[in-house]
């Protein structure tokens, strides 16, 4: 039997309300401190710091990112990434046979991180409604190469269809991760989150930026680090995490604090499970080591204090060809809150979604293609001159080195930025997605710099 065309016969979903009024609801003083929502002390230090919200609009400051990286590239005379990529060996960027389906399903949080790269926090109030959840269920069901979904936000939690997702999707034997930010756990309304996870043995993916408290609460907030130690507490309690609970994987993530790249993964989990282990008694599965993006939230950091350039710097001369085979956004498809198709979570932040090109005249599709195709010459043909030591890997010499490497560039994406983006509604399994260039540009350099960096942590072995 298919196990994904299985009919889903369990109707007992608890759908918990997104926003529940702050109550205490105990009488013991010391547990109530820890009870009550975190939103109030976000919205504080949200009024407090001007890096927790953007200055500009979502999509000038989308815009203006992507001009920030491009001058820093420019400046420093540092290749683009496609180029880069084809310059050193990496395989054809297309898509594979999709293996996770990434749902963000909105993003309201009661955090508002230092580095979020999807500028997530109290004020947000784009969510998945019930008819796009619905939407991605029928694909789980039509696509049977799907073995995990992978749910994040925001806080996914805290959205309606949270619950209603997985429990569909497990009814429908798929893997489902819930990538937690631990002090959910302990909102008001939230009291049954932890025994849900744990009935439905969902994979909890929490962050924790560092073992100690100074790092995390600057990094995620004022609070973060007691209610996340709390939390952890909370899932060992329930069998996450602790040998023998074969099922209840509990793994934890790692980002730098600054513009700086993840460490050796291996060497932190061990220094991770020490320090977790002794002062606290917490135990988990696997610690994932993620590179910063620059991109949303921590680029408008760098810009801040003037480090785009020397950041992107780091990330170019730090660049991995072994990464690029393991690139996640080769078998992961992601959703948007609004049912929007993307080769990856950075990428739907940044408005490059899929495409439908299907609805472009044979003559444009055919300009496209042959656009994108000098485009890839041209860049390749150039980086072999900025990077010394890379061989040339064309014999192109008819492309000359002044070439308008920009220009290629934004030609490449002109077409497909006028096409209609591709929703769950337009497709009928997502393998139809199967062979698609995937669409990257600059930010995609912290995915391929040192060890790797995907939603899985380190894409190379260290
Ligand atoms: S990083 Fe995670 S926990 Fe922090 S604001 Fe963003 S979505 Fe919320
Ligand atoms: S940022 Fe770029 S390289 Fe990284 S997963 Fe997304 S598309 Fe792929």
């Amino acid at each position: 039997m298919n196990m994904h065309s299985s009919v889903c016969t369990l109707t007992s979903v608890s759908l918990t309300p997104r926003f529940r009024p702050v109550t205490p609801r105990c009488n013991q003083q010391n547990s109530c401190a820890v009870r009550e929502s975190l939103v109030p002390t976000t919205l504080k230090e949200m009024e407090d710091n001007p890096v927790a919200e953007p200055i500009v609009k979502q999509s000038e400051m989308t815009r203006l990112e992507r001009i920030q990286r491009q001058r820093a590239l420019d400046k420093l005379s540092l290749p683009q990434f496609e180029a880069m990529c084809q310059a050193q060996g990496v395989p054809d960027l297309c898509r594979s046979a999709t293996k996770t389906l990434q749902l963000n399903i909105g993003l309201y949080c009661n955090q508002a991180c230092t580095h979020c790269h999807v500028e997530s926090s109290p004020k947000r109030t784009e969510m998945m409604d019930h008819a796009t959840a619905e939407a991605c269920v029928r694909l789980m069901r039509s696509s049977p190469g799907i073995l995990s979904v992978d749910i994040t936000g925001g806080a996914p939690e805290l959205n309606d269809q949270f619950r209603y997702l997985v429990t569909q999707a497990r009814c429908l034997g798929l893997e489902v991760i819930d990538r937690c930010n631990l002090t959910v756990l302990l909102e008001p309304g939230q009291e049954d989150l932890p025994a849900f996870l744990a009935a439905n043995k969902v994979q909890v993916v929490a962050s924790l930026p560092c073992y100690g408290p100074t790092n995390v609460d600057k990094q995620r907030g004022a609070g973060v680090f007691d209610r996340s130690i709390e939390a952890l507490k909370m899932l060992n309690a329930l069998g996450y995490g602790c040998s023998g609970s074969e099922g209840l994987q509990l793994n934890l993530v790692y980002n730098p604090g600054g513009a700086f790249l993840a460490p050796a993964q291996a060497a932190l989990e061990a220094a991770y499970r020490e320090e977790l282990r002794g002062l606290y008694g917490i135990e988990f599965n696997h610690l994932y080591c993620l590179n910063n993006m620059p991109i949303k939230r921590f680029a408008d950091s760098l810009v801040r204090q003037g480090q785009m350039e020397q950041y992107m710097q780091l990330l170019v001369n730090s660049f991995n060809p072994q990464a690029g085979p393991g690139l996640m956004c080769r078998d992961t498809v992601s959703v948007g809150w609004d049912g929007r198709l993307y080769d990856c979570d950075f990428n739907q932040q940044l408005d490059m979604s899929l495409t439908d090109v299907s609805g472009l005249s044979t003559i444009s599709t055919a300009i496209f293609e042959s656009d994108r195709r000098i485009s890839q010459r041209q860049t390749a043909t150039e980086v072999t001159e900025i990077v010394p030591g890379i061989p040339n890997t064309t014999n192109e010499e008819d492309l000359g080195p002044n070439s308008n490497l920009l220009k290629s560039i934004h030609r490449s994406q002109a077409v497909p930025d006028q096409t209609k983006s591709l929703t769950v509604f337009d497709i009928a399994s997502l393998a139809e997605l199967e062979g698609r260039r995937i669409r990257s540009d600059n930010h995609c350099y912290g995915c391929m710099a040192g060890s790797g960096s995907s939603c899985t942590g380190a894409a190379v072995a260290s």
